[in-house]
């Protein structure tokens, strides 16, 4: 039936004047479509095209038919993961893909991706090598760890860790450190799944170290510190001391393994950020181990990071569930790339954005936000909509230090009419989303925020509303 004759409607009607799909693919206009997106993509195309005419009953233009045709095959066409601008306040956005990656990281991922590397070649010797050897020297230089291997991301290396060294044991943890970390990341379940047995110590806002002393026992099979990163227990509060802990690990032979989260392994007081521990800091001070994300304040890929002992790294490495986490080369390519960046700690800010982002001055972001608001103004029409530039509080995301705002400045949107309406801000919301290249910002307040701490590249945004003209 794609040729539309032979219908038993009753109207000699413009159905039967539609075109049959070999006269269509046949036209010069969508020839020229067949050659750059294929055949079976423009016959699809074409069918539904002229299905959709048959359905109203209309006849088909030749030229509106082609430009049906083009936009149907352009909506399939369009990649599902596109570049948006993260306006939201939250520098690392789990849900826009955290980390932006640096330059370095970025050359060095393609120049593995198109062809054969040396991922687990040893090129001195001619023999096999180790995929995590990439890593492990920068690893061991910035850290100060005697071995590290790395996998897909921390969930997982929390979860490969307790599982090779704890596995049908009893693993000692703070009930102030039972932690979720959105999505369905829940220490509890973790644990469960790695075939653990959570034995929880102390109460919610304090744990001491006899509360571990008294846990300890034959059944142990590993010591956990959770960092606790996307809360904070604030008030009458212990917890025991890292060193104290690892010691008594010690003294019954298992390992204190501390997950760090966030992981940065500068100390990031230096960029007048808030002080987060370090992997470095937290191994000299008892942890047998630490784990941490390569795509939060390290700002690099996604990746999960195990480091410490070299004979806990090795049984880490050898138990089976590693090979179904381990990172292909690309993602080891951007790592190697970004740790590299941390030997130069004096130039971080310049090649690594995320830390820019992070550090980046109140003021700078001020000069931006007026610079920015008669254009983003214009764009929305004028009058009825009010732009002002006001002073908000970016988060650092991620489960990364919630509590430590970071001043910023942002175009705060109103519409028109006393109280605006969720409808009305929903609305100015989907337009930016709606942008060639879409801009996410927050609703708070009773108003539509575009917090400019991560928006660099200004031409661009500009760029973006001199094209696209008000509807
Ligand atoms: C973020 C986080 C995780 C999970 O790390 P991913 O890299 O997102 O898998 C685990 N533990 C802590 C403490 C975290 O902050």
């Amino acid at each position: 039936m794609a040729d539309g004759r032979g219908m038993t409607g009753v109207h000699p009607d413009a159905r039967s004047r539609l075109p049959a799909v070999d006269t269509v693919l046949g036209w010069p206009a969508i020839a020229a479509l067949v050659s750059t997106h294929g055949r079976p993509l423009i016959v699809e195309a074409i069918r539904e095209a002229l299905a959709a005419r048959r359905l109203v009953n209309e006849p088909a233009p030749a030229q509106a038919l082609v430009d049906d045709v083009e936009a149907r095959v352009l909506a399939v066409v369009a990649p599902s993961q596109r570049k948006v601008i993260n306006l939201t306040g939250t520098v690392l956005h789990t849900n826009l893909g955290r980390a932006p990656l640096p330059m370095a990281a970025i050359d060095a991922m393609v120049a593995v991706a198109s062809g054969a590397s040396n991922l687990e070649y040893n090129l001195d010797t001619g023999k096999r090598g180790d995929r995590d050897d990439h890593v492990q020297v920068w690893l061991r230089r910035l850290t100060g760890a005697e071995a590290a291997t790395v996998v897909n991301n921390n969930a997982a290396a929390v979860l490969l860790t307790l599982n090779s060294l704890a596995r049908h044991r009893q693993v000692i943890v703070s009930r102030g450190e039972l932690i979720e970390i959105g999505g369905a990341f829940r220490l509890p379940d973790i644990m469960a799944r790695a075939g653990c047995k959570l034995y929880e110590v102390g109460t919610t806002n304090r744990t001491h170290l006899h509360d571990y002393t008294e846990a300890i026992g034959p059944r142990t099979g590993l010591v956990l510190k959770a960092h606790t990163s996307n809360y904070r227990i604030e008030g009458f509060t212990a917890h025991a001391d890292e060193r104290a802990l690892g010691k008594l690990a010690g003294e019954h032979g298992v390992p204190f393994v501390v997950d760090l989260g966030a992981g940065t392994v500068v100390d990031l007081s230096r960029f007048g950020l808030p002080r987060e521990p370090t992997p470095a800091g937290t191994l000299a001070s008892g942890a047998d181990l630490v784990t941490f994300s390569g795509d939060k304040l390290l700002g690099g890929p996604q990746a999960g990071i195990i480091a410490g002992r070299a004979d806990l790294v090795a049984r880490i490495k050898r138990n089976p569930m590693k090979r179904a986490m381990r990172c292909d080369k690309v993602t080891l390519a951007a790592l190697e790339a970004v740790l590299r960046l941390y030997g130069d700690p004096d130039r971080l800010l310049e090649h690594v954005p995320t830390l820019r982002l992070l550090a980046r001055p109140a003021l700078e972001i001020r000069a931006l936000a007026e610079r920015l608001r008669p254009f983003v103004a214009q764009w929305l029409g004028g009058e009825q909509t009010h732009v002002e530039v006001v002073s908000v509080a970016s988060q650092i995301g991620s489960g990364s230090l919630p509590v430590n705002l970071l001043p910023s400045f942002a175009l705060r949107i109103s519409p028109p009419g006393h109280v605006a309406s969720g409808r009305a801000l929903k609305r100015i919301a989907g337009r930016f989303r709606a942008l060639p290249t879409p801009v996410i910002g927050r609703v708070s307040d009773g108003a539509f925020l575009l917090d400019l701490r991560c928006l660099e590249d200004e031409a661009g945004f500009r760029a973006l509303f001199q094209r696209s003209c008000a509807p």
